[in-house]
């Protein structure tokens, strides 16, 4: 691919940086208390070729909370272990229309008509993890993250943890509902708690680019070279990341970029090139959809630069 060369890779990655450093438009999520306390200038950006090679600019090493990011990869593992129908079959693969914390989406349609990039339908994926304890399930979800980042030493970010769990009552109404329209099976308060341990694990840029550039290397992290999905299994992943990956402004991003994405409120923003590459950015403030300004931006940018639009030709 002629775009994609280190030399332009670099030159894309620091004019982006440059172009949006001075930005200050958005603020940090503060429905959730310790999110509204991350420093707002941390700004860093990492992208990862299918053949391993690590681009970074700015701060990459900082961690915020991967939050909603954390989504995508708990969809995988469920791909994984059941199937790709399994999802659809249990909660729909939609884009609801409506915010990602809906109730009024799931009364619509029974909790029938959701996707796994929602709470409903993520809280509902977390349900679907094999396993016979709380602990072997946490234990599963965080070694898979990991595996995705190239890393084994993954962790909550405790007070974040605590100030979720503080504050996600609606969330436990919502895994109520998915129980009693019965999508959940097992103990919808034990998968409201997994969930929300999974939103606080703290993930670098890099971590995130690693993680984006195992989807689009057909599920073979590139940097490991471990199998972490079959890669018959990616395009299903990377079509709900399409449709419902940035919030309600999923369109307009997917209208920009063509690129598969998931945004958390955290301030972490991946993108998926198939075949190419991933990129993440983190930078904690969000514009009114709840996803990161610099890093919808800088991605945009970037991906225009190197050819990255999957649906481009040229
Ligand atoms: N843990 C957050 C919640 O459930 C995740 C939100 C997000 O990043 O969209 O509200």
């Amino acid at each position: 691919d002629s775009k994609l060369t280190p030399d332009n890779i670099n030159a894309a990655l620091k004019k982006a940086y440059d172009d949006y450093k001075g930005l200050k438009e958005g603020k940090n999520a503060d429905y959730i208390p310790a999110l509204a306390k991350v420093d707002s200038n941390i700004y860093g950006i990492a992208l990862v070729t299918v053949d391993g090679k690590i681009y970074t600019v700015g701060d990459v090493k900082s961690e915020v909370a991967i939050e909603s990011i954390s989504k995508v990869f708990t969809m995988a593992k469920v791909m994984e272990e059941s199937g790709v129908e399994s999802l659809p079959h249990n909660m729909g693969v939609d884009a609801t229309g409506q915010v990602f914390n809906s109730i009024y989406a799931i009364e619509q349609h029974k909790g029938a008509e959701m996707n796994p990039l929602v709470n409903a339908g993520a809280i509902t994926t977390t349900s679907m993890v094999k396993g016979k304890s709380y602990d072997e399930i946490w234990n599963k979800i965080l070694n898979y993250y990991g595996e995705f980042a190239g890393r084994s030493d993954l962790k909550v970010i405790e007070d974040v943890y605590k100030s979720e769990a503080d504050t996600n009552q609606r969330n436990q109404a919502i895994a109520y509902l998915m129980y009693a329209y019965g999508h959940i099976k097992g103990d919808p308060m034990q998968a409201t708690d997994i969930y929300t341990r999974q939103c606080s694990v703290g993930v670098s840029a890099k971590d995130l680019a690693v993680m984006a550039s195992t989807l689009a290397n057909a599920g073979v992290n590139p940097v490991t070279g471990k199998t972490l999905m079959k890669a018959d299994d990616v395009p299903e992943a990377l079509a709900v990341m399409a449709t419902a990956g940035l919030y309600d402004d999923a369109g307009k991003w997917l209208y920009a970029t063509g690129l598969p994405g998931k945004s958390g409120v955290g301030g972490g923003l991946i993108a998926v090139s198939p075949g190419k590459f991933g990129i993440a950015v983190v930078s904690p403030p969000l514009d009114e959809a709840g996803n990161s300004v610099r890093g919808q931006k800088a991605i945009t940018d970037i991906s225009a630069a190197l050819g990255g639009n999957p649906y481009s030709v040229q």
